[in-house]
């Protein structure tokens, strides 16, 4: 139990330009991380999410702006003075070194004391179930297992700040589900500050108790999930989270003037000569069943605008149907 070392990180108008005359890979960025805080950093390839991660890890230097760990000044000082343990998405264990040899490295370079190193690689083994395979060279693990010994290697450094870059995105879809499961009871038992960067939106959603969407190099929205889920603040953000994404109105559909977003269960169907008043008639396009529910991809009549909606599984609906939409307006959100 690491509790008594809950530790926040703290950014303040961080930039990074790699390259004079290139655009900032990471743009302004000024968020507090709350101690304890299983905190996702979410967006698309080369938004800037791994770079923010590395500049905590101090892998790569802030061209401006500050960051505090536990509320030291960190900006510049090296990986290893900054408390923090890192795990990569290739995870790069030492092939010719045992799973125990791999978890203790860090400390028997730093020389803690034998009993140490064994209590801990040991605690580390049984939390991660990796007992039985401590004499075990990696060539004689799963990617999953592997997997599970970087993690280990971070937790026996006991650090105030874990970082995960991408760390499941080589595993099969299974493995990466379980062990999404793993890392979130993980941070539960340790209560360890965590960020972890991920371009999978369903990860993010999952995992995190905040997460920020970032494109662009700057944060576009920084909340917990369902509260970026119902309410994004802008059109990037409500059409990157959620699968489907939100539809999104075009002006002149439900407002003059604003775009409007709505999620595709959040909109009624009905047949064509059962709508009630105001709904927007729509031909179907796509139906796909998909056993519990039913996406009816639908055009709206008049428009090019392609609307999707969640039916149940049952659905009847087939391509040529003409129907009627009606978005509840409770759940619509608007943008400029
Ligand atoms: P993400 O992790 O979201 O995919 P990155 O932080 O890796 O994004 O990259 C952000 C931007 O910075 C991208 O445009 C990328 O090409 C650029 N970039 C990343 N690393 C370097 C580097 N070492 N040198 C130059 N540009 C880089």
């Amino acid at each position: 139990m690491q509790n008594s070392r809950q530790t926040g990180v703290s950014f303040a108008h961080v930039c990074k330009i790699y390259a004079k005359g290139q655009k900032p890979a990471v743009d302004d960025f000024t968020f507090e991380v709350r101690p304890g805080e299983f905190l996702v950093l979410v967006g698309p390839s080369g938004c800037g999410k791994s770079t923010t991660l590395r500049m905590v890890a101090g892998l790569e230097l802030p061209t401006s702006g500050r960051i505090e760990i536990g509320g030291r000044d960190v900006t510049n000082l090296p990986p290893k003075d900054r408390d923090i343990a890192m795990v990569f998405q290739n995870y790069a264990l030492y092939p010719h070194m045992t799973v125990r040899e791999n978890m203790s490295f860090a400390l028997r370079l730093r020389h803690v004391p034998k009993g140490e190193i064994a209590r801990r690689v040991d605690a580390a083994a049984e939390t991660l179930g990796l007992g039985a395979y401590l004499d075990r060279l990696p060539k004689a693990l799963s990617g999953g297992q592997r997997q599970r010994v970087a993690v280990g290697r971070a937790i026996v450094r006991e650090p105030a700040v874990f970082l995960f870059d991408e760390p499941l995105s080589n595993l099969d879809a299974k493995m990466r589900v379980e062990m999404r499961a793993e890392i979130v009871r993980l941070h539960h038992r340790l209560g360890a500050t965590m960020i972890y960067v991920t371009h999978d939106q369903t990860e993010a959603m999952t995992m995190g108790d905040r997460i920020v969407v970032m494109e662009g190099g700057r944060i576009q929205q920084a909340a917990p999930p369902l509260e970026v889920y119902d309410r994004p603040a802008n059109k990037f953000v409500a059409s990157f989270i959620g699968t489907p994404p939100m539809n999104l109105l075009p002006p002149g559909v439900l407002d003059l003037s604003r775009t409007a977003g709505v999620r595709p269960e959040h909109i009624s169907l009905f047949s064509a000569d059962g709508a009630p008043d105001g709904a927007l008639s729509a031909t179907v396009d796509i139906v796909e069943p998909l056993g519990a529910e039913t996406l009816v991809h639908a055009i709206l009549d008049g428009r090019q605008t392609h609307v999707v909606a969640r039916a149940p599984g049952d659905s009847r609906l087939r391509h040529g149907d003409h129907i009627a939409l009606v978005p509840d307006p409770t759940k619509t959100v608007f943008f400029e």
